[in-house]
């Protein structure tokens, strides 16, 4: 059965479907290797086998009575430890929530349950969600399966290095500045920021709750589809939830053609700035696209140039006030410190034991953007700039249906290089960052190998809001141009992580 912890989700359903394979074995199969590995990429913070295959045990019953919950049904996921779950701890990634257990499901979960999808286990991510590279968490850092030296990226990168890794078939992640797109690029993986409000974010440990969506970390863009078909929808729970539904993410995949298509690319992310072999994996995807008979044209977005900066103020000013609730009175860690124990005290001694140093520094920068002497200076200009990036989105997508530029500067970079140098981590998100500023979905595809490291580049396509469909058309289309070279999806050129050492 080992083949198949090599099979695509969409496969995999199929294959529960007809029974020829049940989803208790392939379960076991994801969790054998996920217990044996794990210690390797630490792509899982939690593993519950027993949960798990209750769960796998319900879905082959149901489907043995004839009933099927969803396309996914039967098909196992990860799910990243930023979703509450009443049935094993959450943390994101951070100690001031160690051994806390929720006492209900988060939407997205409850979706996956009722879909039919057993949980595996919690991914491991940077605290809280902040970081690039999971060195931000309070556990260590995950590993990434094309190179254990280096990081498969963050703050998601428990989920994709599992995605990679083959310990899970398909993951959920979250991403508030790129940390669903950028793990997947660097990885290999499929990864997609829905539609702001696609996507339920009850039972979220809020990050920055104005950029914040749950998505699919997967091998194929048919797997991304089906994942986001599942989790997405109205939620009365989430006011930000959007009304209706955005249509078939799998009917668009499954329909995708060429024609008409307009691509642009973005005059601001094309060139500088990026390293020279994932510039020519974005240059290939291009001569491929104009090979098909694609319009390429350029567009100027010049308040890009300032996304990171506005990120940077906006972030921070709406985490320090989602993270006040970690007070040591509601749950999670408290410790008291010696002597007269006051509220105060007991508080400060608690947030300053469970935060780890990037959270801190964001609460800082965050209060002091907010504080009324400086609120107009910093916070208010960052909200003007994020109006700016929306009317240059607004600009470019009255000429082209969608855009495309590389997901990230680098491919992955080794564990230790950035982590003490917060400005350079800042900077890998130069181009996943105007999506969450502007609300739009992106889905980041892998187009390939860098020529000078032999690891993985992703492009990322990048439409309207609410246009997800058109944003999957194009990324399965980009897909398709590339299954001559390496066959259904790059990660099987991954290197065999049961020969890798640590
Ligand atoms: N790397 C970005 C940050 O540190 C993105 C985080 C995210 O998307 N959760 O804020």
């Amino acid at each position: 059965m080992s083949d198949l912890i090599h099979k695509s989700a969409a496969e995999l359903a199929q294959l529960i479907n007809s029974k020829q394979v049940s989803s208790v074995e392939v379960t076991s199969a994801f969790f054998d290797r996920s217990e044996k590995l794990n210690h390797k990429t630490f792509s899982y913070l939690h593993l519950n086998r027993e949960n798990a295959l209750a769960a796998a045990k319900l879905a082959d019953q149901a489907l043995a009575a004839g009933k099927v919950h969803s396309p996914l049904h039967g098909v196992p996921i990860a799910v990243k430890d930023v979703l509450v779950t009443k049935d094993a701890p959450t943390t994101a990634g951070s100690k001031i929530l160690e051994g806390w257990m929720p006492q209900y499901d988060a939407t997205v979960v409850v979706k996956l349950r009722e879909a039919g999808l057993p949980i595996l286990g919690k991914t491991n991510m940077d605290e809280f969600a902040m970081g690039s590279s999971t060195e931000y968490s309070a556990y260590g850092p995950s590993r990434n399966p094309w190179d254990l030296q280096r990081i498969p990226g963050g703050s998601g990168g428990g989920s994709s290095s599992a995605v990679a890794g083959r310990l899970a078939p398909l993951a959920i992640g979250s991403d508030t500045g790129g940390s669903i797109r950028y793990p997947a690029a660097v990885t290999g993986s499929v990864g997609t920021k829905p539609t702001y409000g696609a996507v339920s974010r009850y039972g979220v440990i809020a990050l920055a709750s104005s950029l914040d969506q749950i998505g699919p970390v997967t091998n194929t863009v048919l797997d991304a589809a089906l994942l986001q078909d599942v989790i997405s929808g109205h939620d009365a729970k989430d006011s930000t939830s959007l009304p209706n539904s955005l249509g078939s993410m799998a009917e668009a995949v499954r329909n995708a053609d060429f024609k008409g298509l307009r691509v642009g690319v973005v005059k601001q992310l094309s060139s500088d700035g990026f390293q020279a072999g994932v510039s020519e994996r974005f240059q290939d995807t291009i001569s491929k696209l104009t090979a098909n008979g694609v319009e390429i044209v350029e567009v100027d977005c010049p308040s890009f140039e300032y996304s990171v900066a506005a990120y940077y103020l906006i972030l921070p000013a709406e985490a320090s006030s989602n993270l006040a609730k970690y007070d040591s009175v509601r749950f999670g860690m408290r410790i008291l410190p010696e002597g007269n124990p006051t509220i105060e005290r007991v508080m400060a001694a608690t947030r300053e034991a469970g935060f780890g140093p990037e959270v801190k520094r964001r609460i800082i920068l965050g209060t002091y953007a907010l504080s009324s002497g400086y609120y107009d200076a910093y916070y208010g200009s960052a909200q003007k700039v994020r109006t700016l990036i929306q009317q240059d989105l607004a600009k470019a997508f009255a000429k082209v249906d969608v855009l495309l530029t590389p997901t990230a500067p680098t491919t992955a970079f080794k564990i230790g290089e950035k982590v003490n140098d917060p400005l350079a981590m800042y900077l890998n998100d130069i181009a996943t960052i105007p999506a969450n500023l502007a609300g739009i979905p992106g889905i980041s595809v892998p187009n390939g190998l860098a020529k000078e490291d032999g690891l993985p580049s992703g492009v990322q396509i990048l439409a309207p809001a609410m246009q997800d469909a058109q944003a999957y058309r194009v990324a399965a289309l980009i897909e398709n141009l590339y299954k001559a070279e390496w066959g259904d999806y790059l990660i099987s050129q991954a290197p065999d992580l049961e020969a890798l050492n640590v």
